[in-house]
């Protein structure tokens, strides 16, 4: 009703003489992003009914459905070949089998032993040597290693299997499987279900990796296992032992969407200004546990979909953008930049027209840390790299319009937090589109956990926060050229 009521009465008094002037003044419209709307949407996409809106699940879907039903009924225009929604799939793994036999003697799954199902691939793997190793990171690296089975000794009850960084050190030495002996067996029946992984072929393979008991870990190392146990090796042992090691899973493909809707432009229509953010969040735990993604990144979110009714009431009193304006609401963001990886590899508009990508993640809360004003500020990246033409119109924007205080202090790429690599727009700088990333360094005690609610934001703040992204779209849509690419590419030193 309330957005009926506004674009009559904008159309209203855009009527007769008045209409030049007061169209010209994109003042009128940003105005229309209102902290009210942002809160009606915000209780909506970070409600129980959206079930944290984990990639590729019902509750994804839901938010999904909220956010093309808006651009619906607001206008926009689907994309290319009629969707709102770019469909990408996610391959999720289950276990089927798995066996472990040491000289012929079998050991039972969960009782003694279990496979790490997101790791491993399908597959018998015959070994008549085992390496016993300690879980001494130099000793592995000087270790010949390549194409064997090893045996280590981890710390008891730890949930995975050895750490990151040794199984990497592993992986770098051509260590064909890994047993990790601990002490917590039998165990209940795990996990059936591996991560999810957005790449159904892999670039490389890691070691197959299994948990096994002591008893286990007897049978192959013999007389060999107090030392193994003691961690006490100062060099790789190698025994002879007929290991067989099995597992079988079966990958099932889900299909998860980022959800587009077009303000389509004027003379310069060809050309496309994105502006993003990622819909999706953590998901559930169980039946209770929710995590509600309120600020992380349902703010950023609402704050699209409320751009994308101004820019359309914009359009509707006759000062629509000249640029066509992408609002592009992503998932698969909390899993690893999915989404904005599968658009930036499959556009629907070329990226050599897309003038920029203003991103948004986390736009309602305040950094806790901050010193000075939490209030009115909003941290800048990005705005110096790629285009030398950001940082200008960024800064102009604001200076006339919403004056809250650009703070870059997270637009060091060497920053430990690494925030210019961390969300969906890092997808469209790499492939040479310019980009602004707001953000508001919320990392405190809520940050990915379910106590990130929609009565925490500040929606007075989220709103002036959206508006300057607002004006900024405005410029960027409106000017004659689209931004130069004079600065290159920043490289992820990952
Ligand atoms: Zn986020």
């Amino acid at each position: 009703m309330k957005r009926l009521f506004l674009a009559t009465a904008l159309l209203a008094s855009l009527a007769g003489g008045a209409q030049k002037k007061a169209a010209n003044n994109p003042k009128l419209f940003a105005a229309t992003i209102t902290a009210a709307d942002l809160k009606k949407h915000l209780y909506i996409i970070a409600g129980p009914e959206m079930e944290g809106r984990e990639t590729a699940t019902a509750g994804q879907r839901k938010a999904a459905a909220y956010i093309e039903n808006h651009f619906r009924q607001l206008g926009l225009e689907p994309a290319p070949g009629g969707s709102y929604q770019q469909e990408f799939q996610v391959y999720q793994d289950s276990l089927t089998g798995a066996r472990l036999e040491v000289n012929g003697q079998s050991f039972a799954i969960d009782k003694e032993f279990s496979p790490v199902t997101s790791a491993n691939i399908s597959g018998t793997f015959r070994f008549s040597e085992v390496v016993l190793l300690p879980s001494d990171t130099t000793v592995v690296k000087n270790a010949d290693l390549t194409g064997r089975l090893v045996i280590m000794y981890g710390p008891a009850n730890m949930g995975r299997i050895v750490s990151s960084t040794l199984i990497n050190t592993l992986r770098a030495k051509g260590v064909a499987a890994v047993l990790t002996t601990a002490g917590n067996f039998p165990r209940n029946a795990g996990n059936r279900t591996g991560a999810q992984s957005i790449y159904s072929f892999r670039r490389t393979i890691a070691p197959q990796q299994y948990a096994v008991s002591e008893g286990v870990a007897r049978a192959i190392t013999g007389a060999d296992f107090d030392s193994l146990k003691a961690n006490s090796l100062t060099a790789p042992k190698v025994v002879m032992a007929n290991v067989l090691l099995e597992t079988q899973k079966s990958t099932r493909a889900l299909p998860s969407t980022n959800v587009l809707g077009v303000v389509s432009g004027s003379d310069l229509k060809d050309e496309y200004l994105f502006v993003t953010a990622h819909y999706d969040h953590l998901g559930k735990r169980g039946d209770s546990v929710i995590y509600y993604g309120a600020d992380d990144d349902g703010s950023g979110t609402v704050g699209v979909l409320e751009m994308a009714e101004a820019f359309m009431l914009a359009k509707k009193a006759g000062r629509g953008p000249r640029r066509s304006i992408v609002f592009m609401a992503v998932s698969g963001e909390e899993k690893g930049l999915w989404g904005s990886e599968y658009y930036s590899e499959h556009p629907l508009f070329p990226l050599e027209k897309t003038t920029a990508d203003l991103n948004i993640d986390m736009i309602g809360r305040s950094d806790e840390k901050r010193p000075g004003d939490t209030t009115n500020y909003i941290y800048i990246v990005g705005d110096d790299k790629v285009s030398s033409e950001l940082k200008p119109i960024s800064e102009a924007a604001n200076n006339q319009y919403t004056k809250l205080e650009l703070d870059y202090k997270f637009n060091d790429p060497a920053d430990p937090n690494r925030i210019y690599f961390r969300s969906d727009h890092y997808n469209f700088a790499r492939k040479g589109v310019p980009i602004i990333f707001y953000y508001d360094g919320m990392l405190g005690a809520d940050y990915h956990k379910p106590t990130d609610t929609p009565d925490k934001i500040n929606y007075p703040l989220a709103a002036r926060r959206a508006q300057l992204v607002f004006y900024t779209a405005w410029e960027m849509a409106n000017r004659n050229a689209m931004l130069k690419r004079d600065l290159g590419i920043p490289k992820s030193q990952r």
